[in-house]
């Protein structure tokens, strides 16, 4: 299969050991490879190329750059102790980055060419594979548009690329739990909206209430819905589960949510650890409620960023509560053992999640 994706230069095994050293960042320095693969009206997708980073030429009038025509992924490749290296469910990626791309009619690429191009790529970074719990080598696959014409339009050209990130934790401080503020008037998404697509406009909507949070000594956002600004949703780029009397309980992915890896993986696995999870609205009030009398005993963020993040206060209308005791409880730590076994190759993987890169 990855006889279709074209090798064109090949990583310097120098720079990668110098990149490894410690401590990794997150996203800060690039694998000297990328995968590029071009699209036009006429021909459609071309050949995907494993070739040398750069910067990309754009005409200043690209769509990408004026109307938000792009979609993303992220997703990680493992470095496991016995030298082999493993993606994580990339076919659901593969698959979202699709619908991703018909939200906003950006052209699709067949799944098979995608997780080849990837899997090209990353047999090619061998060397940019860090090992250890909490690193991954971030592979960040996105389509953008980029004919240069002024009306709003999709476009008739595209370039699909992935570009790679060797990463440690994505928190600085490790597993810890991190105060969270709810933000109460501006909105990430309405129902009918693109909510549920990876696409760049969401996060410049979650800008604003990103920093303000910040500003106000929060570390995240947790998003409400739009219409009674009641119901929980999700930060920027994690989905959240609240405990609720020891289930554990999710927002319904109603278009509004993005349908994170992670969450439904979650959703997947409490069976076998013996906890129950699902869907359920969340109301604000309620949850606050629970946290102060001891019903709701933990918060978790989760997403491919830091695969499981306990939440520790929940900041809302001027008031913070501590969730729990304010550390990281015992269901985020279950939960993270268990996913990071699994995606280190540490545990066994009945569910066949990980697909080995050959
Ligand atoms: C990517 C993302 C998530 C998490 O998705 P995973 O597939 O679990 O990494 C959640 N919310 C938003 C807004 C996202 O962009």
């Amino acid at each position: 299969m990855s006889a279709i994706v074209k090798i064109e230069a090949s990583s310097d095994a120098e720079k990668a050991r110098a990149a490894l050293e410690p401590p990794l960042g997150f996203g800060t320095t690039l694998a000297d490879l990328m995968v590029r693969m071009e699209h036009g009206a006429e021909r459609g997708w071309r050949q995907p190329i494993v070739t040398a980073t750069a910067p990309l030429e754009l005409s200043p009038a690209a769509k990408a750059l004026h109307y938000g025509v792009e979609v993303f992924e992220g997703m990680k490749a493992y470095g496991w102790a016995d030298g082999r290296v493993a993606l994580f469910r990339p076919e659901l990626n593969a698959r979202r980055l699709n619908a991703s791309a018909r939200r906003i009619r950006m052209p699709e690429i067949a799944e098979e060419t995608q997780l080849a191009a990837i899997e090209a790529l990353v047999g090619e970074l061998r060397a940019w594979v860090p090992r250890g719990r909490g690193s991954a080598l971030y592979l960040r696959p996105a389509i953008i548009g980029t004919e240069a014409a002024l009306r709003v339009s999709s476009g008739s050209e595209h370039l699909y690329f992935v570009i790679a990130s060797p990463v440690g934790p994505y928190f600085s401080g490790g597993f810890k739990a991190i105060p969270i503020m709810v933000e109460e008037s501006q909105v990430r998404a309405a129902v009918g909206g693109v909510g549920e697509a990876k696409t760049g406009g969401n996060y410049a909507a979650g800008l604003d209430g990103q920093e303000r949070a910040r500003e106000m000594g929060f570390e995240q956002v947790l998003w409400l819905d739009a219409r009674e600004h009641r119901y929980l949703e999700e930060l920027n780029g994690m989905n959240v589960f609240v405990v609720d009397r020891g289930s554990l309980l999710t927002p319904p992915l109603d278009g509004t949510i993005l349908p994170g890896i992670v969450r439904r993986s979650i959703l997947e696995l409490a069976p076998d650890l013996g906890l129950t999870a699902s869907e359920h609205p969340l109301a604000i009030e309620d949850v606050m409620r629970g946290i102060e009398s001891g019903r709701v005993t933990e918060i978790l963020a989760v997403g491919t960023g830091a695969i499981i993040t306990p939440v520790g206060s929940l900041g809302y209308r001027g008031r913070t509560v501590t969730v729990g005791d304010g550390e990281p409880g015992p269901v985020a730590k279950l939960f993270y053992d268990a996913v990071a076994a699994i995606q280190h190759g540490e545990s066994p993987d009945p569910r066949g999640w990980m697909r080995v890169v050959g």
